[in-house]
């Protein structure tokens, strides 16, 4: 951990900063190291690490082509597009564009994907739609059962890890400060500045930012703002490391750099629970399979799950909060697709008053 940075042990009892950005998962640490990078005085607050929320439990495809509406599949392409550019600013965070493929297995699968390739057309995100000798040619592993499938070369996906760790380390040498293991209890807001109880300190900040991910309803309650966001649960399969079986990012599906494959679908109403289930396992092991029959032959080694930061809506929340002047909210799914596209539409809107991109589709103010 870097001297910059302040650790439980030595947390003032007293704090100030222009920007207090409560949460220091991949939204949290993007928006600080955008912000910090304009020379805004930035501290983060986390009531534990930054890789122990969503962000730690996540499989970071950069995603974009099946994502619907085409508006949100374009915002995930603008922020896609910012990805090899980050590498100059914050260092390598092996982001690949491998291109992304999602199976077709049915005639409604298709009539989906012509539907689709029309709509996103239209906003610049290009789809190929496959045959199956086409799809066979690219992913020879590919199941017989699949008939086609969408293209699209934006896609690809992102180390985690890597990248949390490195919009953290240049947040920092931007001179960015960190609060870990201090979590926030209440929020005051004055005329002038908001007040934070932290369990070690008292913050004065002029701006908060809410990036608390699936507590961000409980952070907002503090401040009587309704934010509706609920946790939905996937759980993810990690096999050995085998010799390649893919090339291109899939739907639910992608190998590694190392050779191991990431394996998810599911999608799970359990609130705060964070176990894993062999049903769901069970579940997710015969739809891969139904996908790449070799898959048959590899050892699973682990698995994991993860909570889904899902708005009531399921599109982000991005912006500032009316009637409460200096608070602003970033809360979504796909914040590894989006992040670094967030960390600079909530940097411009933070330090030039408006943000570079419209966002008033985004804005929590839609479900008031
Ligand atoms: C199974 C699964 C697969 C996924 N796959 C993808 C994918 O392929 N591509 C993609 O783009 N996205 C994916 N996501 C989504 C992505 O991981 C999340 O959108 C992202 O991690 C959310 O980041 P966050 O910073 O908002 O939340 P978090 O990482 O949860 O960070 C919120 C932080 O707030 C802190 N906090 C909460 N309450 C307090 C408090 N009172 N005081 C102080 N700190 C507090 C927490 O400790 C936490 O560190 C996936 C998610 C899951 C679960």
């Amino acid at each position: 951990m870097s001297n910059h940075s302040i650790m439980v042990e030595d947390t003032p009892k007293n704090l100030e900063a222009e920007t207090a950005v409560i949460g220091a998962g991949v939204v949290g640490n993007s928006i600080a190291f955008h912000l910090a990078e304009r020379g805004q005085d930035v501290l983060v607050v986390d009531k534990n690490y930054p890789l122990s929320g969503t962000s730690g439990s996540t499989q970071a495809w950069v995603w974009v082509h099946t994502k619907t509406p085409a508006s949100y599949s374009e915002l995930s392409m603008l922020s896609a597009m910012l990805y090899p550019g980050l590498k100059r600013r914050i260092g390598d965070v092996e982001y690949l564009r491998t291109g992304g493929l999602s199976p077709i297995f049915d005639s409604v699968d298709l009539e989906r994907a012509k539907r689709l390739q029309e709509s996103h057309g239209k906003r610049g995100i290009e789809i190929r739609i496959l045959n199956s000798d086409e799809v066979r040619h690219m992913e020879p592993n590919l199941s017989r059962k699949v008939i086609g499938a969408t293209f699209s070369p934006i896609d690809g996906n992102v180390n985690p890890l890597r990248l949390v760790d490195a919009y953290r380390r240049a947040a920092l040498r931007h001179g960015a400060r960190y609060s870990l293991y201090n979590p926030v209890t209440d929020i005051k807001e004055g005329n002038e500045a908001f007040t934070i109880l932290t369990q070690k300190s008292t913050i004065r900040a002029k701006h908060i930012v809410l990036a608390a991910g699936i507590w961000s309803e409980h952070i907002g309650k503090m401040l009587n703002v309704n934010i509706p966001v609920r946790p939905v649960r996937g759980q993810i399969l990690v096999t050995e490391p085998v010799q390649p079986l893919l090339k291109y990012t899939m739907s639910g599906m992608r190998q590694t750099q190392n050779g191991e494959m990431l394996i998810g679908y599911s999608k799970e109403e359990a609130g705060f629970d964070r176990r894993t289930t062999l049903k769901v396992i069970q579940q997710t092991v015969q739809m891969a399979m139904q996908y790449v029959p070799k898959l048959r032959n590899v050892k699973l080694v682990r698995s994991f799950s993860g909570l889904r930061v899902m708005p009531k809506d399921e599109l982000p929340i991005l912006g500032d909060v009316p009637g409460h002047p200096g608070l602003y909210i970033a809360a979504m799914h796909s914040g590894y697709t989006l992040s670094p596209l967030v960390g600079t539409v909530m940097t411009d809107l933070i330090v030039d008053g408006e943000p570079s991109i419209p966002i008033d589709e985004y804005r929590i103010g839609r479900f008031w």
